[in-house]
């Protein structure tokens, strides 16, 4: 089975890109970053606080995250709905840093990769959890833009969070997730790093399918260097 690596801060265009590549190829997304938001979703959901990692360990236990169909499912019921708001934002990542929440899903990404091909988006895809991965690609774009689009997709859900109110919650989040000690948010040594500040995600989609068919070492972008 293969597996492609998608990591990147907030509002980088990840799930989108990682979606449409995934359907390209006819190959599973596995959206990573749904399984920490309904791992939150179930602990806002039983009353335990994101600190009291007793408690998300027994959550753990207890909880059987999947998808159906695309959708994002906990213990059978489907949660899609109700996970990308501000708060499911802020829990997501404040459930992230503990080491019983991250071994447990990493135990079952790579469960579920074993079932296909995998296009693996989130923040330690190429680091951590596939580091053997075919190809991994690192998703940037300015805060200005990722707050913007992070905007939009809150609207689309029906949140309206004015922009600056949306561009410091990202800034805190991207901070968090990067200064945390497990898996931090960070580019794989051999990921290619796309800037997708100036690009329609669609031209980022076709990029890395060209790159993809050319299969080259290198992206000519921001990475490692063509060796051939
Ligand atoms: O990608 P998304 O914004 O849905 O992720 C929500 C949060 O889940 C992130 O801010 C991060 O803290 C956490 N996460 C993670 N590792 C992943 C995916 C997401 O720590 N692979």
């Amino acid at each position: 089975m293969s597996v492609i690596t998608i990591d990147g801060p907030a509002g980088a265009g990840k799930s989108t890109i990682a979606r449409k590549l995934a359907r390209r190829l006819g190959w599973l997304y596995l959206d990573t970053g749904a399984m920490y938001r309904a791992l939150a979703w179930a602990a806002k959901r039983t009353g335990i606080a994101p600190e009291d990692e007793d408690g998300m360990v027994r959550l753990c236990e207890r909880t059987e995250i999947g998808f159906e169909n695309g959708r994002i499912m906990v213990n059978g019921v489907d949660i899609s709905s109700q996970i990308r708001t501000p708060e499911m934002d802020a829990l997501s990542s404040l459930i992230s840093r503990i080491p019983a929440v991250r071994r447990y899903l990493t135990e079952l990404q790579r469960k579920i990769r074993g079932t296909g091909d995998v296009i693996a988006e989130g923040r330690d895809m190429g680091t951590v959890v596939f580091p053997e991965a075919e190809h991994k690609f690192f998703l940037t774009a300015s805060l200005d833009i990722r707050a913007s689009r992070r905007m939009k997709q809150l609207e689309k859900a029906g949140c309206y969070v004015p922009y600056e109110e949306v561009l410091s919650q990202i800034q805190a989040r991207d901070e968090a997730d990067s200064r945390r000690d497990l898996a931090p948010l960070r580019p794989a040594p051999d990921a290619c790093e796309i800037d997708t500040t100036d690009r329609t995600l669609d031209e980022v989609v076709d990029f890395i399918m060209a790159f993809l068919t050319e299969s080259k070492t290198g992206c000519g972008v921001k990475g490692p260097q063509t060796t051939s």
